[in-house]
């Protein structure tokens, strides 16, 4: 999700590829990997790649699309017309924790019993902020046995289910506060559309509907081999983007999935959310790791079409950010000390100006205070400025 237009590319004016309407036919892009292109309407984006791997216990679906019913609806009917039915789904493997990616998965699990594989990272806004040492007790009634140890474990079990729901509703209530609150710069927090917002607390809540936030049955850390289609592929972790993005090497056919990582025309959103030091520093790192991989031949993004040429790929798009860091040191040369906005206006487009945009600019502020090359300072009230040092 949340993906920036690149400047660089503004010359273009065709539609860029992974802004275009999904393609209807299921297409095999790699030895054994099938694409299912998915309808989304996000900034910059107009669908997202599901990528279906079949084998002979059935199919594996690397990012299964958004979460809700109309979504679900065309997950189905395009699984269904690939000749590959929902019901034979048996593990979901999630790039990372954006709604476009996990949204449907926590419902396949639900219908199909399907393992959940994440980066041992993954975290998504749904789930507690820690867990209840509590509940985790009264959850083994093991020891309870005859008539009152049974009604004793149904009052138990019913006041731990209580608590599940009240903890799950402070959980919402924190999100609700976050989202509609100030972000740590001092402007708005981004958040979904508040229709979006409302959908999913309730079903979140009641545990009814399409959506239910996906719990991992496996969390893999980098260098795993995970089983697909009968190949073993390699579990990649890039933190960036998310701090739990997870890409996939097939070292047989050269296959790369590669989530929001790596994208064919555009440049992922780098947060200034992620929980790390400096957001753009570990997304560098992991662009520079991909050199590693000499023998990738097709690269599978998340939004858009396949490409070949990951490493030329990985250099572009460290070279914008480049050119951005640039763009704040002319900026501040002039600005002198200004707000994370005021900054932004320099880098986007006013269509894209917004929470958004601030969180990238926010992101390559802290990176240039982390260089040394900036002061930050907070003002009571407005948030934080920066001064570019000479
Ligand atoms: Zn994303
Ligand atoms: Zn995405």
């Amino acid at each position: 999700m949340a993906v920036q237009e690149s400047p660089t590319l503004d010359a273009a004016r065709t539609v860029r590829q992974e802004k275009r309407a999904p393609e209807p036919a299921a297409t095999e892009v790699a030895p054994g990997v099938i694409r299912l292109q998915l309808t989304i309407a996000l900034p910059g984006l107009g669908h997202v790649n599901c990528y279906a791997i079949e084998d002979e216990r059935g199919i594996a679906l690397v990012d299964p699309g958004l979460p809700g019913r109309k979504p679900w609806l065309e997950l189905v009917r395009r699984l269904h017309e690939a000749g590959m039915p929902i019901e034979r789904v048996h593990t979901v493997i999630i790039t990372h924790s954006h709604p476009d990616h996990f949204g449907a998965a926590g419902h396949i699990r639900r219908v199909t019993g399907a393992e959940i594989i994440t980066h041992a990272n993954f975290k998504t806004f749904f789930d507690p902020a820690e867990e209840d040492d509590e509940h985790k007790e009264l959850a083994d009634p093991a020891d309870l046995d005859g008539w009152a140890a049974a009604k004793e474990r149904a009052l138990k079990a019913g006041r731990a289910a209580g608590r599940e729901v009240v903890g799950r509703g402070r959980q919402q209530v924190r999100q609700w506060q976050r989202w509609n609150g100030t972000a740590p710069w001092g402007g708005p927090h981004p958040h979904p559309p508040r229709k979006a917002q409302y959908t999913y607390a309730v079903q979140q809540l009641t545990g009814l509907g399409y959506f239910k936030p996906p719990k991992p049955s496996s969390r893999v850390i980098d260098g795993q081999v995970i089983m697909l289609g009968g190949r073993e592929w390699i579990s990649v972790h890039t933190p960036g983007h998310t701090v739990d993005h997870l890409c996939l090497l097939d070292p047989t056919t050269g296959a790369f999935i590669s989530g929001d990582h790596v994208l064919p025309t555009i440049t992922p959103h780098i947060s200034g959310l992620v929980q790390a030091d400096d957001p753009l520093r570990l997304y560098f790192d992991s662009l520079e790791r991909l050199h590693e991989f000499s023998g990738v031949t097709t690269v599978l993004p998340a939004h858009g079409l396949a490409f070949d040429d990951l490493h030329q790929r990985c250099r572009d798009i460290q070279h914008h950010h480049l050119e951005r860091l640039d763009l704040l040191r002319t900026a501040g040369a002039d600005l002198g000390e200004a707000s994370v906005a005021s900054y932004s206006e320099r880098l986007f487009k006013p269509a894209v100006w917004g929470p958004m945009a601030d969180s990238e600019t926010y992101a390559h502020l802290e990176h240039l205070v982390r260089l040394g090359e900036a002061r930050r300072r907070d003002i009571p009230g407005e948030g934080l400025y920066y001064r570019l040092l000479d």
